[in-house]
Order: structure tokens, then sequence, then C-alpha cells
């Protein structure tokens, strides 16, 4: 879990609050901040990946804006209000128990001598279905990226060593399809925070319906291959560590602004307000927002005028920009889009649609920016952000003193694997790697695909044979692996590289000097790694 009992404990503990409130005060005004912060609370489950109280939260969240929407009088009818208590408090006990077990599995981890890689979501991972020998492959190459997976028949009762939070991967193929969905709901009322992906899934109407109303969290349908499968599950486990959202408000009316932080503020966006649109610009450049919200009426100014204003300057060409106003003239909403709008909302604006609107937005945008720095094979850095977070990542370290060492790391005889199985298999090779080194490094440490079949890894605190012990434990387990090819399979082994500042003192002298390593490496005869003094 990527946050803390205490922190989901008091975020449960506002929307219980606000419960309260509504009880003693049932008015309109009461309720809606009630279904803003069960929409906050639902909102603040997905960030965190905890999938089952996200699916009661979002039930409850989805009731609450039901009865938003029909001009119901306040106070609710007692059996609404009944439905509405039970649910609270059922969500509640939930949120304890995932707290409890959490901080349980906090303490275990706490105990762990060695330097943590990057955090892993699940504790264990379960394949549950008919048959293992179906599934030796997939069980095989998920041991390789540290994702063992134990069998388990689907007759047999799961034993009560799962751990809190396992991944069950069901295999639904030869499961008679009456009773995929109470199988499934049995399994998600036991793991309240487990994740629940379904294999074999038919790629029909009805059978997914069957499987998602069940509770499962995703579905690969029949015939996924077994590489695709892994990078589902590893996408799932990866760290998903995100910066809060920031919003700048341009609104002249300081009322009107406030407004708007406190509804974003319920969702752990972050915001700063212009009220003079003149001072736009400078607040874009210091803030550095993900979205804009524009009023339409401004003294001297109006939303539009802005937009274009702020359109001119290439580096917030992509900013998305919100309006807000009591305008409901078509016709300028039209104008208003044209001139570089994304979305026009209406005053007085329904706080849960405004969030909404906002986090999508800033999501498709933040999507759109991580294609500018990642790759898209391996979802690493790229060569130029790779290159540009060692220098940053080297000026801290220089600051606080210590080493920092640099490894370039490529794949031996690659051209081979490309020319005896082909490109595709040759990228999942590819893939393979990077799987590996995620899982192997600490999210500290910068991953970046530097090439086609090449790695530069910058390792912070690290001294050359610190360095050396870590990456030669990768190599050899990288060339363990069996990547398949068909019914057969083959091994691929890679070297690598390795420099340390202070000995070098630039990003360049280190990735030079790393290179003249690997260089040497290669020459020794592959499959090894070299460092600058050998
Ligand atoms: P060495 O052991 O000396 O590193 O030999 P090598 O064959 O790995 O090195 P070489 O530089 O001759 O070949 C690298 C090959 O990697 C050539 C290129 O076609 C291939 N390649 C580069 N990018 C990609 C990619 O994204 N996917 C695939 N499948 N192949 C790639
Ligand atoms: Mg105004
Ligand atoms: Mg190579
Ligand atoms: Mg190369």
């Amino acid at each position: 879990m990527l946050c803390s009992p205490e922190e989901l404990l008091q975020k449960n503990q506002a929307l219980l609050n606000t419960w309260q409130r509504y009880q003693a005060v049932p008015s309109f005004e009461s309720f809606v901040e009630l279904a803003v912060s069960i929409n906050s609370f639902t909102e603040f489950l997905i960030d965190k990946g905890i999938t089952a109280l996200h699916h009661a939260s979002h039930q409850l969240e989805q009731l609450t804006l039901a009865l938003f929407n029909t001009e119901v009088a306040h106070p609710l009818p007692q059996a609404a209000l009944d439905d509405l208590n039970e649910r609270v408090l059922a969500l509640e006990r939930m949120t304890r128990t995932h707290a409890a077990a959490t901080a349980d599995l906090a303490e275990r981890r706490h105990d762990l001598k060695h330097p943590t890689p990057r955090d892993l979501r699940v504790s264990q991972t379960w394949l549950i279905g008919h048959d293992q020998a179906v599934w030796a492959g997939l069980q095989a190459q998920l041991g390789y990226f540290g994702m063992a997976a134990q069998f388990s028949a689907w007759e047999q009762p799961l034993p009560d060593s799962t751990g809190v939070a396992p991944l069950l991967l069901l295999d639904m193929s030869r499961l008679p399809e009456a009773e995929w969905c109470g199988r499934i709901q049995a399994l998600r009322q036991r793991f309240a925070m487990g994740q629940l992906i379904c294999l074999g899934v038919r790629s029909d109407f009805e059978q997914l319906q069957q499987v998602l109303r069940g509770g499962c969290d995703s579905c690969l349908l029949d015939g996924t291959p077994v590489h695709a499968i892994v990078e589902h599950i590893m996408e799932l486990n990866e760290r998903h560590e995100q910066e809060a959202y920031r919003v700048l408000i341009v609104e002249d009316s300081k009322t009107a602004s406030h407004m708007i932080r406190r509804t974003l503020e319920e969702n752990q966006i972050v915001s700063e307000i212009v009220n003079d649109p003149q001072q736009t610009l400078n607040a874009l450049r210091q803030f550095n927002p993900d979205l804009i919200l524009m009023d339409m009426y401004m003294p001297n100014c109006t939303g539009v005028e802005a937009a274009r204003i702020i359109r001119q300057h290439s580096e917030f060409l992509s900013t998305p920009i919100v309006y807000l106003s009591g305008e409901t003239n078509v016709a300028l909403q039209v104008d208003a889009m044209r001139l570089g709008g994304d979305h026009f909302l209406t005053k007085p604006f329904n706080p849960v649609f405004l969030n909404a609107i906002v986090k999508s937005k800033i999501e498709r945008y933040r999507a759109l920016r991580r294609t500018m720095y990642h790759d898209s094979l391996t979802g690493l850095l790229n060569h130029s952000s790779g290159k540009n977070t060692l220098d940053m990542v080297l000026s801290s370290v220089a600051h606080e003193g210590g080493f920092l060492s640099v490894v370039m790391m490529d794949i031996d005889h690659f051209k081979q694997v490309n020319d005896t199985y082909g490109h595709p298999v040759g990228d999942q090779v590819i893939r393979g790697l990077s799987w590996l080194l995620k899982q192997r490094l600490r999210k500290q440490d910068i991953l970046c695909r530097y090439g086609g079949e090449e790695f530069l890894i910058g390792l912070p605190h690290t001294d050359a044979e610190q360095a050396f012990a870590i990456m030669d434990r990768i190599r050899q387990d990288f060339a363990q692996i069996r990547h398949p090819d068909g019914d057969s399979h083959f091994h691929v082994s890679a070297s690598g590289g390795i420099a340390t500042y202070p000995l070098y003192q630039t990003g360049d002298a280190l990735i030079k000097a790393a290179d003249k390593a690997l260089y040497q490496a290669k020459r020794g005869g592959r499959n090894r790694i070299h460092t600058d003094e050998d």
C-alpha cells in the first residue's frame, strides 16, 4: 500500500464526519459535502490502488450521486438513510481491517536487512485453475521477475497463508460459466484487498460482464500471450508514486476562487489562485500547473482572451484549460473551445463533476508528458531524460557527499537474437531485462533505456564494489531466464561496465568511462561485468 494505515483511517474519518454532520443537519448543502467526501475517498483509494475498498466506496458514491441528481427533499426517506448508514459503516469496518492488516505487513517489511527493491504492491501471487501444466510457462516467467506464483486447484480451498493482499490469477477457461460469478464473489469477499485477474475469458459481452460483476479487477482474454500476461502483472505491481496534481485557478472573485480551491483540496489537488488575469503568465511559470481553471468573465480581460495569450507561449501550448462560467450561450462556448479551451463547466458547478473533469484532463495531460520522457517499449526513462536525471542526481550526490556508480549494460550478440527469432521476440528480451532491472533496483536508482539494447543505470550512494555485486547478480539471473520461442526456449546474456563518482566528476565522464569498461567486458568474452578499475 502506498499510504500509511493512519492516512487511510484519517481519510475515512473525514467521510464519517460528513455523514454525522448530515445526520445532524440533513440539508442539501450538507449532503453535497457528504457526496464530495465520498468522492474524495473513492479517488484516494484508486490513487493508492486499494481495489477492494474502492469497490465498496464506489458503490456508495454512485448511490449518493443518484440521490444528488433527483432533487429529493432532505432529510432523505428513512429507507434511504438506513441504506446509506449501513454502507458507510460497512466501508468503515473494511477500512479498519485493511489498515490493521497493512500495519502488520509494514512491521514485517521493516525487518528486511537488504536495501529495499522497488516495492511490490502484492504480498503473494496465486494461480487458481484446473491444470497446473497449462500455466507452467507463465509461472516460470513470473518467477524470473520475482513474482513466483503458487498453484492451487479450484476444488481445493486456499490456505490461510495467502497473505493479506494476494494477487490471484484465475483460470476461468474450464470452469462452468454458471459458477463464475459466485466463485469470484467468494474470493472478493475473502481477499478484500487482493487483486483478482481472470485469465482465459472470451471477448464476448456476457462473459466479460459476468466476471466484472463478480468483482474481478481485470480480465486477460483467451489467447493473450504469456509475455503480455507477465507485462500486465508487472505493470500492476509497479509503484506509481505520483506527485500531487496542480491546478491554477484564474478567477477574479475571491469567494469563488476559494470555494474552488476547497473542492480541489478535498481530492488532494494542489492549487494556486490568480485573481488578476494579468498575473497569469508569471503564475504559470512559477507554479507549473497541470491544468488551468479559467473564469470566463473578469474585469479588463475575458477568459478567452487570457487563453489566447497563454497559447502564444509554446511551453503552455498543451496545458489543459477548463472554463468556469455562468454563461449558457452556446455560441460563446463554442468560440471558447475553439480558442484553446478543453472543457466548459457552467456555474454553479457540481463539485464532484468538477473534480472528475479536472482529474481526467490532468491524467491525459500527464500521460502525454510521460510519452515525452519515457521509452515506449520498456517504460524506462528515454535517452535524453536519463542523461538529464543522471546530471540532477549527480549534483545532489556531490552536494551531500558520497558515491554514485554508473553502469552501462548491453545485451550480448543481440543482433543474432533478432536474426534467429525475429524482431518481436528481440523486443521481448529487451523488456525482460528492463523488468529484471526494475524489480531488483531501488526507487532512487536511475533506469534508462539508453539505446536499442543498451541500458544506463545510476546507483546513488553505491561504491564500485557494491555496484559490481548488485549488477553481477542481475547479470547471472538474466542469463538464467528461458526466453520462450514456440515450444522451445533460448538463453541470452548481457555485459556491463561500471564507473564511479568521485573518480569521474561529470555525467558525461561517467558514461564514457562506464562505456569503456563495457567494451572491456565485451572483449573479455561477454556475460560479465567490469569496473573501470579492472
Ligand atoms: P554485442 O554483444 O557486441 O553487443 O553484439 P550485438 O549483436 O548485441 O550488437 P550490435 O550493436 O551489433 O547489434 C545490436 C542490435 O540491436 C542491432 C539492432 O538491429 C538491434 N536493435 C536495436 N534496437 C532494437 C529494438 O528496439 N528491438 C529489437 N528487437 N532490436 C533492436
Ligand atoms: Mg468573474
Ligand atoms: Mg549488444
Ligand atoms: Mg549495443
